[in-house]
């Protein structure tokens, strides 16, 4: 991170109304403009509950302006050596440093997380987007003479205008898994953020400008369902990433692929960690106490679910002991709605009623002078039964889900019973249990005495089951997959060869 913190220039994103409320535009061409569309959505602080923004629901005109835009573009930057592509990104990644400070407050004020965590996601944007300065090492082709003086040589060419949905949670790092990835390849990009968290956005949109990205390689349309939709039907659109929810996932990939895109959605997660009674019981309490609790519960890879097995209370009470130190409002940010709030609220009211036992009760939670802010504290809730509804949906919120199991091998059924399939984790001291488990776990992202398992670049990130649907990862080496196309040349410049394509 840089050691002087600077404020961002804020002079082409939006206009602030008479009434303090910022007005988001999207980003065609290199430029901020008022979307059409007359409807818009009320993007809040949640820290304290309080309207900061409006944020255009655009539709299909938009999206065909961005996609206009991104068209125009493409020739001359998929055109541009991968070298000065990559040389933007370098310029990119220079200013996220710059700005890091600035950049994580706006990440606060939109999405309620605490600063700290702000400044890990931009930390992380960084590490993504200096991964994507390394494409030029990665993206070489293949060339081998195939038969006397023919030679096969692949090529990676860009896929094209490609277009990217991301969610609430993540307001700068999750377009940045995608955005220098897919631009260093050489493709053009839609953005469509999250119409919660749509500020952070235009934040990126004006570093790259900064950054001396030309004009339509980097566009945002603003909105939610619709805009989506005409994503997914423009033909001029020739892949799509989503991340959000599996519900939505589902919907965005079967309607995506029908327009014969290439897709890759990734989907929401219920992560189970496996708790042995050898474990470090330090060790393992803080950790699960963090991924739980992290981003106020509201991270793809947070532990949702722990499986107990044997005897471990010597374990949960150090783990209660832990949750009881995470305080709302201090390190511990708000959830991202009111009605996730109640939501949240509602599935701890639920499973207590089934006759699960509340450890450590976050409910209710107040902060002194946010009161209007959405917060939950944090919350540890034991013998719940798999078959409850808190046990198997997806929680996003502070709140862990403790089951009991006997053996080793019915945690693992515990675990594999789940649709989801993004993260799951074990806590021993055995390397052989851990490796018995981590054969067996049902997800794409294991950890092994690590709360929260992301592969770090150049690994890629990406679930299994319903956490992903799609081939490939979104991150890391997999993504070059993904945003490239292969071009095979057979060559031949020997006359004297026989006429035979063998020769
Ligand atoms: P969401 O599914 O509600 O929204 C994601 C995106 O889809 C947003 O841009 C939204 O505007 C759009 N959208 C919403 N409803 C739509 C519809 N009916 N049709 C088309 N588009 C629609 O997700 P969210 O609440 O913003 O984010 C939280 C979810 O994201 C959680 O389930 C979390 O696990 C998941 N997530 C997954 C990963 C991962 O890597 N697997 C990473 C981050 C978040």
């Amino acid at each position: 991170m840089a050691d002087t913190v600077q404020a961002l220039p804020r002079k082409v994103s939006s206009r602030a109304e008479s009434n303090g409320i910022q007005n988001v535009q999207n980003f065609t061409n290199g430029k901020f403009v008022d979307s059409s569309a007359t409807d818009f959505f009320p993007v809040m602080n949640p820290s304290v509950g309080k309207q900061i923004a409006k944020v255009p629901l655009s539709r299909a005109l938009e999206v065909n302006e961005a996609v206009r835009a991104a068209q125009a573009a493409l020739p001359s930057w998929s055109a541009a050596p991968i070298k000065e592509r990559a040389q933007v990104f370098f310029r990119y990644k220079t200013l996220l440093e710059k700005y890091s400070q600035d950049l994580a407050e706006q990440i606060h004020e939109e999405n309620g997380k605490v600063i700290g965590e702000a400044v890990a996601e931009v930390e992380k944007s960084i590490e993504v987007t200096e991964f994507a300065c390394s494409m030029p090492q990665l993206a070489v082709g293949e060339i081998l003479e195939v038969s006397k003086g023919v030679e096969c040589r692949i090529d990676r060419n860009p896929v094209g205008v490609v277009a990217s949905i991301t969610p609430f949670n993540f307001p700068l790092m999750v377009p940045n898994w995608t955005i220098p990835n897919a631009l260093v390849l050489g493709n053009t990009m839609i953005l469509k953020p999250s119409q919660l968290v749509p500020i952070s956005a235009t934040r990126i949109a004006e570093l790259l400008k900064e950054a001396g990205l030309p004009d339509g390689v980097f566009n945002i349309v603003h909105g939610a369902q619709e805009a989506v939709e005409a994503i997914c039907d423009h033909p001029g659109i020739q892949a799509l990433t989503f991340v959000g929810s599996t519900k939505v996932a589902k919907i965005v990939y079967k309607r995506g692929t029908s327009q014969f895109k290439r897709a890759l959605c990734l989907g929401g997660a219920k992560n189970h960690l496996i708790v042995l009674p050898d474990a470090h019981e330090a060790m393992a309490a803080s950790n699960i106490a963090a991924s739980m609790s992290g981003c106020a519960g509201q991270r793809c890879m947070a532990a949702s679910a722990m499986v107990a097995v044997g005897q471990v209370d010597h374990i949960i009470k150090l783990l209660c002991e832990e949750t009881r130190k995470i305080v709302p409002g201090k390190n511990l940010g708000a959830v991202i709605s009111k009605e996730a709030k109640e939501r949240i609220e509602r599935y701890i009211t639920e499973a207590e009623q089934q006759g699960a036992k509340v450890l450590v009760d976050g409910r209710g939670a107040k902060v002194e002078g946010k009161e209007n802010g959405y917060y939950v504290g944090p919350t540890i809730i034991d013998h719940v039964q798999p078959e409850m509804r808190i046990a198997q949906e997806e929680v996003f919120g502070p709140v862990l889900s403790i089951m009991r199991a006997k053996t080793v091998d019915d945690a693992i059924k515990i675990e594999n019973a789940s649709p989801y399939g993004n993260a799951a984790s074990v806590f021993t001291q055995s390397g052989g249990m851990a490796r018995y488990i981590m054969e067996r776990a049902s997800a794409g992202m294991i950890g092994v005495n690590i709360g929260v398992p992301v592969p770090r670049e150049p690994f890629s990130f990406g679930g299994w089951n319903e956490s992903k649907f799609g081939a490939g990862d979104i991150t890391g080496k997999s993504s070059i997959e993904f945003f490239t196309k292969l071009k095979k040349t057979t060559t031949k410049w020997n006359p004297e060869s026989k006429v035979n394509w063998m020769s």
